[in-house]
């Protein structure tokens, strides 16, 4: 079982997830600074009865852009569509939805880096004029129609905004980097999810959970679903320290919150490069992983805790990683004699 977890990419979970969703900016918990600038911006859009500028999310994954698009709509009070990158490869899948759209309303699209360029391409003038040409039949009878639009807002959420092509990124009025949580703020979102899932849970334990969640609110409400199921089975349902440690130990997830992939990450570098620098694509290519997911998903938490540093010749691990896996430098070994 433990070979298997993932906590990251799991359908059961994100199913979960939703019940957990908080509805209102209220309860949206840390993200302060982005969370306080929406509430004026939806604030100002509701009292001129316009739709809200476009807005783009960026950051890794599982820090809140689906939940903070569905409470802009809610707190809009227009009605939502959602859709990703990948699933929108025609123009008129794109034209169909645009069209669906009332006044006012929020269009998501997740994984916007992902959009093919003709579907891109339509969006530009969808977003700028509220308008869309689209093009009928093929061959000699081909003919373009225009299609008005109700004012809308897009909501584009990535974890690559890297990847956005400059004319794209430039019709975003609202552009928001979300950060990592700090440990509190975790703590206080394990502790909101326990009581609504009725879980009874002890404030060290809660504290344990956030410690152990790479600051990021899924891997908090996953390993909390995960910690709730030991608690039943080895104890009476009640999570304390002593069964939360006992789960995140038997679920291979360190005391830094770093899982298996992270620390395989490290000891690669280590092993195999001496460790480092080294190039992302080599790293990748030693893993059999995609370059794109260490790049955007476990490379940003493992340079802020300190384990590994982007340098101008590649990826270099740092002293805190060769102490956190008790290795030691090849460099360092001569001097031990
Ligand atoms: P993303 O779209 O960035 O991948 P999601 O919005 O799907 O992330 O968030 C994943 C889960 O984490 C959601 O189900 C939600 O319950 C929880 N979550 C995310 N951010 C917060 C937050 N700020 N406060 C409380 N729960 C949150």
């Amino acid at each position: 079982m433990k070979d298997n977890f993932d906590i990251r990419n799991n359908n059961i979970e994100r199913e979960f997830e939703s019940t957990l969703r908080p509805e209102i900016f209220d309860d949206f918990r840390g993200q302060n600074k982005i969370v306080d600038n929406l509430k004026i911006f939806v604030q100002a859009a509701r009292m001129r009865g316009e739709s809200l500028d476009h807005v783009l999310l960026h950051g890794p994954p599982g820090l809140g852009k689906t939940t903070l698009s569905y409470i802009i709509a809610n707190e809009l009070n227009v009605g939502l569509k959602i859709t990703s990158g990948p699933v929108l490869d025609k123009p008129g899948d794109l034209a169909g939805l645009l069209t669906s759209l009332e006044t006012n309303d929020v269009l998501f699209i997740d994984e916007i880096h992902r959009l093919s360029p003709i579907v891109e391409e339509y969006l530009y003038s969808a977003m700028e004029d509220y308008r869309i040409d689209i093009m009928i039949d093929k061959g000699p009878s081909a003919r373009s129609i225009q299609l008005e639009l109700n004012p809308f807002t897009l909501i584009g959420a990535t974890t690559r905004s890297g990847l956005l092509t400059a004319p794209l990124r430039a019709r975003f009025g609202i552009n928001c980097h979300f950060e990592y949580y700090d440990a509190k703020v975790i703590t206080g979102i394990v502790k909101r999810s326990a009581s609504l899932l009725d879980i009874p849970i002890a404030e060290d334990a809660a504290k344990e959970i956030a410690g152990r969640s790479r600051g990021t609110p899924r891997i908090a409400n996953a390993l909390l679903r995960r910690v709730r199921d030991f608690a039943q089975v080895k104890g009476d349902g009640h999570i304390d320290l002593k069964i939360s440690q006992y789960a995140l130990e038997a679920l291979n997830i360190d005391k830094f919150g770093l899982d298996e992939i992270d620390n395989k990450i490290l000891t690669t570098i280590i092993e195999k490069f001496s460790g480092g620098p080294v190039g992302l694509n080599t790293i990748a290519t030693a893993l059999s992983e995609d370059p794109g997911t260490i790049e955007e998903v476990y490379e940003p938490f493992l340079i802020k805790e300190g384990f590994m540093k982007r340098t101008p010749r590649g990826r270099e691990v740092t002293e805190l990683a060769y102490k956190h896996l008790g290795k030691i430098r090849s460099s360092d070994i001569g001097t031990l004699f």
